[in-house]
């Protein structure tokens, strides 16, 4: 399994004894048979509960000084996917979104009727505008944007199975009501058994107008079979180039792992039965 922290997230003194308890878990799950998407939505929502990062109890408020939060989540083999948008007082938003995958119909839902239903079935304080963030000011930098903090996990299970699963705060000075790639089927978050996983961080506007990971992993599997992480950047690259925006990115295409990214850093990690590890530059990678 890989997981990230968002574009510009850094491996800080603050940061890093998070993750000295969070891989050894996550590894014994895994040994354990963990299912893709059971182990996704684990990941990602130890990430959410640490207030670390701009997701769950980190996430930052729109401009109207709420936080809504973003996430969504899919499973592989069912391709059964759903993404949740714009809800206040849930910071456990990969759990709502579990709650709900393969509930509905539908593969987004938004606001005060998502905050409803979940309401209805054990998250009391959905809907409310008491968010519990620590400090919003500290996810932002001089441009207005969130300095790091989307978190996202992808995972390839015992049994060959993918799950890929996003979730965020958005981007700093964000409209209320604005919605990024981040719970956007294909846009932050997709998996395929046939094709791959992945999930995406940085500026969702320009994530979404070039098509999103699923383009990503659909030019990765046409561009032959080189290397995963240097045709992952080379798309992100593209993308910086036409929108002016960084975005980063971990996934699993046709089997192979990567990480890519084209901001300065952005903490990322492997967890395998084998061997685990996070960093935060790509010169720590071990692939
Ligand atoms: N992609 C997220 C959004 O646009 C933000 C981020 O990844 O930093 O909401």
């Amino acid at each position: 399994m890989l997981f990230h922290c968002g574009t510009d997230s850094e491996l800080t003194p603050e940061v890093r004894p998070f993750f000295d308890g969070l891989l050894p878990e996550l590894a014994l799950r895994l040994r354990g048979g963990g299912k893709a998407l059971d182990m996704a939505i684990l990941c990602v929502n130890r990430l959410e509960e640490s207030g670390l990062f701009n997701a769950g109890r980190g996430a930052i408020p729109q401009s109207d000084g709420v936080v809504r939060r973003d996430a969504g989540a899919m499973d592989g083999a069912s391709m059964k996917a759903l993404g949740i948008s714009q809800v206040r007082g849930v910071p456990a938003m990969s759990r709502l979104v579990a709650a709900l995958h393969g509930m509905s119909p539908h593969v987004h839902l938004a606001g005060v009727l998502a905050e409803e239903w979940a309401r209805r079935n054990g998250w009391p304080e959905a809907g409310s505008q008491k968010a519990g963030y620590p400090d919003p000011l500290t996810f932002w930098n001089e441009s207005g944007q969130s300095g790091s903090g989307t978190v996202g996990c992808v995972v390839r299970d015992s049994e060959g199975h993918l799950a890929a699963v996003t979730s965020t705060g958005g981007i700093g000075r964000m409209w209320p009501g604005r919605i990024g790639d981040s719970p956007i089927v294909g846009g932050g978050f997709y998996a395929d058994d046939t094709l791959g996983a992945i999930s995406m961080t940085g500026v969702g506007e320009a994530i979404l107008t070039s098509g999103g990971g699923v383009a990503l992993l659909v030019a990765m599997a046409s561009s032959g079979g080189g290397p995963a992480p240097q045709s992952a950047r080379e798309w992100l690259e593209r993308v910086e180039r036409r929108f002016g925006a960084t975005a980063g990115c971990v996934g699993i295409s046709l089997g192979r792992p990567f990480f890519a990214h084209t901001s300065a850093a952005m903490v990322r990690g492997y967890v395998g039965t084998d061997r685990a590890f996070v960093g935060d530059r790509a010169d720590q990678d071990p692939f």
